[in-house]
């Protein structure tokens, strides 16, 4: 064994023995809610694609055309000679798909992630991010190098603490800034320090909600930003289905929206949606759109599909019919706490605690034909591993059913569906 493998290995043995050893499973067909794992059938139940686009018609049609018309690739980045009418397209479709002045694809939702967070802080900023903010937004947070504070989740007293905090910091820094401080004849312009809130509006893990309303209010108390990640929510909440913010009637006041175009709209990518200078500011400053080779014509393309079957008829419909499986759901299994105030939520995490429990669970349930995988550190804290369970309006009442029957054997205690 050469050096490095040797090193790597032994730290691959720690992640074993500590149950948080990860493989790749080769999926032998579509993304559907049956699929082939090593030629054997299971009904999936660990899906994003929450309204069944990923495999539909119109979305592969969608792609098939722009592969025809504009090729496989894009050839080069969105500012070099890669802006293909696709993209143009698709910026535009999400732009009045989530009623806004402008909006910008990125390759994934990581990259916008990263791409606007970092273009919007530096080091003279504080970013303040919900403490199960996704790991896009928690890397982009170190790379941009603002100060960085967490609030607990969804604890607006300790939000408000933090605000505070960050006001008088700013109050202190531009008491300081006297014109005496500069040289003769050296111009230093400084700007204000900028205070951004990140969170998510159905968080990707524990599938509850972040109090939008009582968020804006604090931000407009401080004079802070605030990012809403709706990569879950899009396409599933709202009268247009745009998301959280548009049902709670806040997205006006949310100065960045971001969303994905990976889960509910079927394809692949991230995007931005907001002011038409702060998307033309982006454009000249999100490292991650700026040096990185545009997202394949199909994707754009399919994307642009997905968008367009959600604001149909059929995207009602397919709400409508994933609202009932999940009413379904929780009304046969104890285990989950159905929180009367809340909109219905696709992601049911079934809390485990223990790793190597959690893998067992998933274990039993796929000699049961149902796929579900354990979710573990570092994609969770420690000690909160867990099944994250998700419905996608593909599924059937009789696919419910035989979940449901499934998570009986298991005999997982009540307990086990609280988060927290
Ligand atoms: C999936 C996800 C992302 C990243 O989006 P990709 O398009 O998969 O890169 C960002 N934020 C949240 C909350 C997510 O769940």
């Amino acid at each position: 064994m050469k050096p490095i493998d040797e090193e790597l290995s032994w730290d691959l043995t720690r992640l074993s023995e500590n149950g948080l050893y990860r493989e790749l499973r080769r999926v032998d067909s579509a993304q559907t809610p049956h699929i082939q794992i090593h030629g054997e059938p299971f009904l999936n139940f660990s899906s994003n694609d929450y309204l069944g686009l990923a495999n539909d018609p119109l979305l592969k049609v969608a792609a098939m055309k722009a592969v025809e018309k504009y090729g496989a690739g894009a050839g080069a980045s969105r500012l070099i000679s890669g802006s293909l009418a696709p993209h143009h397209e698709l910026d535009e479709t999400i732009a009045a798909f989530k009623g806004v002045e402008a909006a910008l694809s990125f390759s994934t939702g990581y990259a916008a992630a990263l791409g606007t967070i970092c273009a919007l802080l530096d080091k003279r900023d504080v970013i303040v991010i919900d403490r199960l903010v996704h790991a896009s937004i928690v890397d982009a947070a170190r790379l941009c190098g603002a100060k960085l504070r967490v609030f607990g989740h969804n604890d607006m007293n300790d939000l408000e603490d933090i605000l505070g905090w960050a006001d008088r910091r700013r109050t202190e820094f531009l008491s300081s800034v006297c014109p005496s401080s500069s040289g003769p004849g050296v111009q230093v312009i400084r700007r204000r320090p900028r205070v951004l809130i990140v969170t998510e509006s159905l968080f990707s893990m524990d599938g509850d909600f972040a109090p939008l309303c009582d968020l804006i209010a604090l931000k407009e108390k401080f004079g802070a930003w605030l990012m809403v990640d709706e990569a879950h929510a899009t396409g599933l909440y709202g009268a247009h289905r745009r998301g959280v913010a548009e049902g709670l009637g806040v997205a006006s006041q949310v100065e960045i929206q971001m969303g994905t175009l990976g889960k509910a709209l079927g394809a692949s990518g991230g995007f931005i949606a907001g002011s038409r200078t702060l998307i033309d500011y982006l454009v000249n400053s999100a490292r991650t759109f700026i040096f990185s080779t545009a997202p394949a014509p199909a994707a754009a393309a399919a994307a642009t599909a997905g968008i367009h079957l959600i604001q149909s008829q059929e995207g009602e419909i397919r709400r409508e019919r994933l609202f009932d499986l999940i009413a379904q759901l929780k009304s046969g299994w104890a285990g989950f706490e159905p929180k009367p105030s809340e909109l219905p939520s696709p992601i049911l995490p079934l809390l485990i605690g223990d790793e190597t429990e959690a893998v067992q669970a998933a274990g039993a349930l796929r000699a049961q034909g149902i796929f579900i995988p354990a979710i573990r550190y570092p994609t969770v804290a420690r000690g909160k591993a867990r099944l994250r369970l998700t419905l996608t309006a593909a599924h059937t009442p009789s696919g419910v059913a035989r979940l449901l029957v499934a998570l009986n054997n298991l005999k997982l205690l009540p307990e086990h569906g609280k988060t927290d």
